[in-house]
């Protein structure tokens, strides 16, 4: 079968890799029908260590099961499965609690190991605790909003979450990819009274309006800061989304929380340090969030994309099929795509 493998920076190569195939009781093969880039993917795309066996790209997609092993009972050839991006046994102490990315037994896609999402199929292990059916048929009108279930969606809900989002407070989301502009949706969902997003490319800007901001901020760090105190009688926002990872965005979000606020990071850290330790401890911040346990949210995010109430996919303004993934990950990283869906 062919896949996507990840050479080092900037190397990104559509080649043949061993069929997917069954190896455990608990394993389902799935043939992937849509996938996409994450903006998690550039991280490694601008500073992976060359290797020379490469690396297995994708953690976001959905698929038609075509063989079970023999322990799998929840779903079974001919279903139309999406997969969070990381898979869970669904059953341990942490699943039970709804963190299926901590889970005893579980893991992350791709690498060295594993299939990717982006390739024609995939061994899912832990079929069970992984896979969630999906209702519909594999070329339906929502196809872009349940493939933002897989990550960016449950990502932006989770750094919501995180942020204690509720009704009547202000939100603030830091950054404008793909998974802040889910984040200005679930703000929304969550009932913000005013979301505040920051960031500065006009399209998705635009879009951040589209699916609930009220107001946006250009500004970069301390005026940043600033702009937001003026938007909040000076006070800072209740509920901070850090949607990037940098150091600067982090630095942001926290010197945009008020007293008593909390911030919800999502972002994948590119650093150990935590900047605004002593100025957040003063004002008794909250900072949470992590890698959002998107299985929890799959289930409970799924009714409103079925029933048209939220409509992430809009974030996928391009679409191309497993030969034109190194230009999307090019166009990716050139800011020229907010998000490329693959289609198989
Ligand atoms: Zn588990």
């Amino acid at each position: 079968m062919r896949a996507t493998v990840m050479y080092g920076v900037h190397d990104v190569r559509v080649e043949n890799v061993p069929d997917a195939q069954l190896i455990k009781p608990g394993d389902a093969l799935v043939s992937v029908t849509r996938a996409c880039i994450c903006g998690s993917d550039l991280w490694p795309y601008n500073s992976m260590k060359s290797s020379e066996v490469g690396n297995r790209m994708g953690h976001e997609f959905i698929g038609r099961v075509e063989a079970v092993g023999s322990e799998v009972r929840r779903v079974k050839k001919g279903d139309l499965v999406v997969a969070p991006f990381a898979w869970s046994d669904g059953t341990c102490e942490f699943c039970a609690q709804g963190l299926q990315t901590s889970c005893i037994h579980g893991g992350f896609w791709g690498g060295t190991k594993l299939d990717g999402g982006q390739g024609e199929a995939v061994r899912v292990p832990l079929a069970d605790g992984t896979l969630v059916v999906l209702p519909v048929g594999e070329d339906h009108a929502l196809m872009p909003s349940l493939l933002t279930l897989t990550d960016v969606m449950g990502t932006g809900h989770h750094a919501a979450r995180a942020a204690k989002v509720g009704p009547g407070k202000i939100a603030a989301v830091v950054g404008d990819g793909a998974v802040g502009l889910c984040g200005v949706i679930a703000a929304r969902r969550l009932g913000a009274e005013k979301i505040i997003i920051l960031g500065r490319h006009p399209d998705r800007v635009a879009l951040a309006r589209e699916f609930g901001a009220t107001e946006v901020v250009s500004e970069r760090g301390e005026a940043a800061v600033e702009r937001v105190r003026e938007l909040t009688g000076g006070l800072g926002a209740h509920s901070v989304l850090e949607c990037v990872g940098h150091g600067e965005s982090m630095s942001t979000a926290l010197g945009i929380a008020r007293p008593g606020g909390a911030v919800g990071r999502v972002g994948v850290p590119q650093s150990n340090e935590m900047p605004e330790a002593k100025t957040t401890f003063y004002r008794n911040v909250t900072i949470s969030g992590g890698p959002a346990p998107v299985r929890a949210y799959i289930e409970e995010l799924m009714p409103d994309v079925l029933e048209g109430r939220i409509q992430p996919g809009k974030v996928f303004d391009s679409v191309t099929n497993l030969d034109g993934v190194p230009d999307g990950y090019r166009a990716m990283n050139d800011r020229k795509s907010i998000k490329v869906m693959i289609k198989f």
